[in-house]
Parts: structure tokens; sequence; C-alpha cells
């Protein structure tokens, strides 16, 4: 082992459990990433981590084309678990529901729901892919949590079933220019931000939204905001008020 070949850090998220002298074998894309992408060879040093067992640093032993396998060393960060926020959103064009589940997995959020409302300008997501985003926006943070992507749920059959303790953080356009409407709160309860799409809610929407018991509508500033620019405001807004900045 030569820690002086760890830079730049390379981090990997895995499936496998991670723990002391715990081997890991590669799948054939991580082994081509390692290997052929960024020329690591036997002895080499990368991070691991599970979502689950924190970072681990893992040694290079077998380094093939299609395969390969890792050692785990020692725990070089604790496992870190965000705070309980939700990030529901309405997909819009692909780059920027992109952008959102990348910045989302950034940010914090412990779960990423797409969520098909009446103006929803896009039906169909590709789950698998946005789940990628979220496993490499937290390869390059440094995080060791990735949050799950859920399949494009309708906001109507959500809040039907909506959790008995979870509150809801209601981002409404038309209280542009109000107050921010998160004071009151203590930490540690689970919530739930919702973004609308391009088009705003409906205004069946926004009545259910407004009524529901654990909702809280909210301003984010005088200025009406895109739907991607509103999910990292928001998330911005939560974390400071009752999150973990
Ligand atoms: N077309 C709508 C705007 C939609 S913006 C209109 O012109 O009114 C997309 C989403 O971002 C909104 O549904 C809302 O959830 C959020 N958003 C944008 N700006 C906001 C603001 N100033 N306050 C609260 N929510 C906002």
């Amino acid at each position: 082992m030569n820690d002086t070949r760890l830079a730049p850090k390379i981090r990997l998220h895995v499936a496998q459990p991670l723990g002391p002298a715990q081997t890991v074998p590669l799948e054939r894309e991580q082994s081509n990433y390692l290997f052929n992408v960024m020329r690591l060879g036997p002895g080499d040093l990368v991070a691991l981590f599970n979502g689950r067992d924190g970072e681990w640093l893992a040694e290079v032993i077998t380094a093939g084309k299609r395969a390969g396998e890792l050692r785990c060393h020692a725990q070089s960060a604790p496992q870190r678990m965000p705070p309980d926020v939700w990030l529901l959103f309405a997909p819009i064009k692909k780059a920027r529901t992109d952008f959102i589940v990348e910045k989302a997995a950034e940010m914090g959020a412990a779960r990423i729901v797409p969520v098909q409302t009446e103006f929803t300008n896009s039906e169909r997501i590709r789950r698998d892919r946005l789940q990628a985003h979220a496993v490499e926006a937290a390869e390059q943070c440094g995080g060791t949590y990735v949050p799950e992507v859920t399949d494009l749920l309708r906001l109507d059959r959500l809040l039907d079933q909506w959790p008995e303790d979870r509150r809801l953080m209601f981002c409404d356009e038309t209280l542009a220019g109000g107050a921010a409407g998160l004071s009151g709160f203590a930490r540690g309860d689970p919530w739930a931000i919702l973004i609308g799409p391009e088009g705003g809610f409906s205004e069946a929407e926004r009545a259910r939204l407004r009524g529901a018991p654990l909702a809280r509508a909210v301003s984010l500033g005088p200025r009406i905001l895109r739907a991607d620019t509103a999910a990292v405001a928001a998330l911005t807004l939560w974390q400071t008020a009752l999150g973990d900045w």
C-alpha cells in the first residue's frame, strides 16, 4: 500500500458490505472506470462507500479490463445520514431533471420523488438513469449516503396516502414576495419539500395542498424561480432552518 498514490481521491459507490479486510469484487463498469479510465493498478487506493458502512479506504488487489478486486483497510469517514427530508418535484426537461436529482443528492435530500402533477411536462422518467446521477453526485461531493430515486408517482395518490408524521413544505409560487414561512418548527421532524412544474400548480392542487393538515405553504422569495432553481433554493432554506447546516 502506498499512500502517495492516493491523490486525487477517487470515491466509488459499491453495493457490497464494507469492513476490516473485506474484499470487494468489482463490476465490469467499475473495473473499466478504475483501471482503464483512471489507470489505477494493484496497490493503489480508492475510497469506497455503500450508504451504510461509512467510507473505507481500499487497496486494488487485482485489476483486469472487465473485473477486479479491492480490499478494505480502514474506515476513513463514519456513515453520515442526511436529515429526513424528501424532495418531491415535477420532472421537467431531461437535462434540468438530471440537474435537480444531482443537486438534491448534493444538498442532502434523503429521498427523491418525481411526482406527476396536473401540469407536469414529462410523463415518463428513466428511474435508473436518475438513480445513477444521484450515485455520481454522492461520489463527487464526499457523501456517504445515496438518496433513493423513486418511480414517478401521481401527486394526488401520494397525498391520499400521506404519512401521518411527515410535514410538507409546499413551495407555492403565488406566495412569491411573502415571508418564507418555515419559522416555528422544531428540528427533527420528517419533512418533504414539494416543487411544481414549469406551469405551476393547478387551482385544485393548490386548494388541496393549502388544506392539508401537515402542509405549510412557503415562499421562495420575491422572484418566480424556475423549477430547477426552486429545488436548490428550497433545500437550502429547509436545511438552514430545520436541517444539518
Ligand atoms: N409558471 C408558474 C411558475 C412555476 S415555477 C408561474 O408563472 O407562476 C416552478 C415551481 O417552482 C413552482 O411550482 C413552485 O413550486 C416553485 N417556485 C418558484 N418560485 C417560487 C417562489 N417565489 N415561491 C415559492 N415557490 C416558487
